[in-house]
């Protein structure tokens, strides 16, 4: 089953800005345009498929899932040039001994090595990285592949973020996952210095390419606010769920007009902010509610996103059809 996402503020205006225009010309009453109106010009660049917290595991029928939503893209009639995955590929290595992690980034990899042939470009999330709590994973640090070595090794990426051109658009994908300076077992969104003058230095060599971002942790996020209430009534949105580097990525959107979309996963939820031009889309779950069916209002999914010449992008939010096991 496919749900068509909203029109965007841009086209809404688009079609504003047509009628307005028509209903200007000086027909005559009863007269027929000879030609319909041009359709609007803007040509599709690129689609690709955004395929968000898999969370693989041997239970759950969690293979079978994986399996069944990269077939179901594949077989589109009208099917994307290549997968985008959203972070969160395991159901967890954050809290796990080895041979757990090892365990699911096998099976992962197999999986994609069987089911898929599509291009893919990864991006890391939270449960991806193998012991940042040390006391539930009984790991010290020095392992081999400890923290995000592990899944670097697994997807055969050279570094946790990165960035891509096709279809004349520039990707970026970045890595959200930092350590809690609160509490070293835990961990927060955002970028560290080094990543962040990186893509200041990304989006300068690249000002004339519309951009789309990657990231797991969403920049900004409606769902976010289904956070509990604390005392008093105040709302509070924890540093997991959202970039706590928020103000200094504002200012260097500001700086970059040609960034005009970036899109998560990690909150298992669909919604969409607009924000000076940017519009950011999180992209609901493969895995759904861990596999355990809906989460929230959000079926097992993964979404189309089509990248427009004109830099527009349409997102369309894309269940699979899985039965989660009973
Ligand atoms: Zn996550």
């Amino acid at each position: 089953m496919m749900q068509s996402g909203d029109p965007s503020r841009r086209q809404l205006l688009q079609g504003l800005g047509a009628a307005a225009v028509l209903s200007a010309l000086p027909w005559k009453a009863g007269a027929q345009p000879a030609q319909a109106p041009a359709p609007q010009g803007r040509k599709r660049s690129l689609r690709l498929a955004h395929m968000t917290d898999m969370h693989i595991q041997p239970e759950r029928n969690a293979v079978a899932g994986v399996a069944a939503c990269l077939q179901h893209a594949q077989s589109l009639k009208d099917p994307p040039a290549m997968i985008l995955t959203g972070g969160d590929h395991v159901m967890d290595a954050f809290d796990e001994p080895f041979d757990r992690a090892d365990l699911q980034w096998k099976l992962l990899c197999k999986t994609f090595k069987d089911e898929n042939s599509l291009p893919v470009h990864y991006c890391l999330g939270n449960h991806d990285i193998w012991g940042w709590n040390k006391p539930k994973s009984k790991t010290v640090g020095t392992e081999a592949g400890w923290g995000k070595t592990m899944s670097l090794d697994r997807l055969e990426m050279k570094k946790p973020y990165y960035a891509i051109d096709a279809g004349g658009w520039h990707l970026v994908v970045l890595d959200s996952v930092r350590t809690d300076p609160d509490d070293p077992s835990g961990y927060v969104g955002g970028l560290d210095d080094e990543q962040f003058e990186w893509l200041k230095a990304d989006l300068a060599a690249h000002s004339a390419a519309n951009t789309l971002m990657l990231t797991h942790i969403p920049i900004l996020s409606v769902s976010v606010l289904d956070a509990k209430t604390a005392k008093g009534g105040d709302m509070k949105v924890g540093g997991g769920v959202i970039f706590t580097d928020w103000p200094r990525i504002k200012g260097l959107f500001a700086a970059n007009p040609q960034v005009k979309c970036v899109i998560s996963g990690h909150m298992h939820r669909i919604d969409r902010c607009e924000f000076r031009g940017v519009t950011h889309l999180c992209n609901g779950a493969v895995c759904g509610n861990w596999w355990k069916g809906k989460h929230h209002e959000t079926a097992e999914g993964y979404a189309l996103v089509d990248l427009f010449d004109d830099g527009s992008v349409e997102r369309t939010y894309v269940e699979y059809g899985w039965k989660a096991e009973k």
